[in-house]
């Protein structure tokens, strides 16, 4: 099927101004095939991001959009979702803005339940500002701020979200476009706090510093480091090291934030 995606773009916004082989506009196209195929108003959809590379994406998009301070994408969406529910609000942020800056907005958003979905783009760095290790940067990998490498653990942002109370967690990577696509519509659908967090190249912050300077080396790893959930599942944890899960991770009914809030105060 031949998408319009110039129907959703913001005229003469483009050309964007991510490196060549970023992974950011191959998330960009998926998130515009998604809310095309749910026939979205796009009068009635809403983006917030806050500040980095991952937060350009909605200066690019036709529709309602706040470009906000660093970290603060979840604290905007959430005052647009409070004050017209019958909005569609995305809330999108880079690594270092959604568990850094934002971490605990991302963990409130999460454990509050609001129906509004978070797209977290995880390339494992701080790209904007030059390549400093984030809270995702693997442990023993380089950064501008790590000459050495990375002393620091890991966060896994979808077990982040889902032991903070999110009720929709899912993972994918830019490889997966297709399935990128689908776990985004699933996570548009969902009522409640959903979570993707897609795992992205960036070859000019993460990959010079790391030997996979080439964006082709970078979707590579990204196949090669991806498993799907169903076979994760059956995998030894010697099997599972360095790798990690795809797929939908989390699913679970709970009343959501506006609804419960409401009947609370006896406004339903
Ligand atoms: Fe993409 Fe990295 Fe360039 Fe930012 S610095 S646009 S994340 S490749
Ligand atoms: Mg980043």
């Amino acid at each position: 099927m031949a998408y319009d995606y110039a129907k959703y773009l913001r005229a003469g916004k483009i050309p964007h101004i991510w490196c060549p082989g970023c992974g950011y506009g191959i998330i960009m196209k998926s998130v515009i095939r998604a809310v095309d195929s749910l026939g979205w108003d796009k009068d009635k959809l809403v983006f917030t991001s806050g500040i980095g590379c991952a937060s350009r994406l909605p200066g690019y998009i036709d529709a309602n959009t706040l470009h906000t301070t660093h970290g603060r994408s979840l604290a905007f969406a959430t005052g647009v979702k409070m004050a017209k529910p019958e909005l569609n609000v995305i809330a999108l942020g880079g690594d270092g803005d959604m568990t850094a800056i934002g971490g605990n907005h991302f963990i409130h958003a999460c454990r509050r339940n609001i129906d509004i979905t978070c797209l977290v783009f995880n390339n494992y760095i701080y790209g904007m500002t030059g390549g400093q290790y984030s809270p995702t940067t693997p442990k023993g990998s380089r950064a501008t701020t790590a000459p050495y490498g990375n002393s620091d653990n890991q966060f896994d942002i979808a077990k982040l979200a889902i032991g903070a109370g999110a009720t929709f967690v899912a993972r994918s990577t830019t490889y997966h476009a297709v399935p990128m696509e689908k776990l985004i519509k699933q996570a548009f659908e969902h009522k409640g706090f959903s979570v993707v967090e897609i795992i992205a190249g960036c070859p000019t912050g993460y990959g010079r510093k790391n030997k996979l300077a080439s964006p082709s080396a970078m979707i590579e790893w990204q196949k090669d480091h991806s498993v799907n959930k169903a076979q994760w599942e059956k995998m030894t944890d010697e099997e599972k090291a360095g790798k990690f899960p795809i797929g939908v991770l989390h699913q679970e009914s709970r009343p959501e934030f506006i609804e419960a809030y409401d009947a609370n105060v006896g406004l339903s």
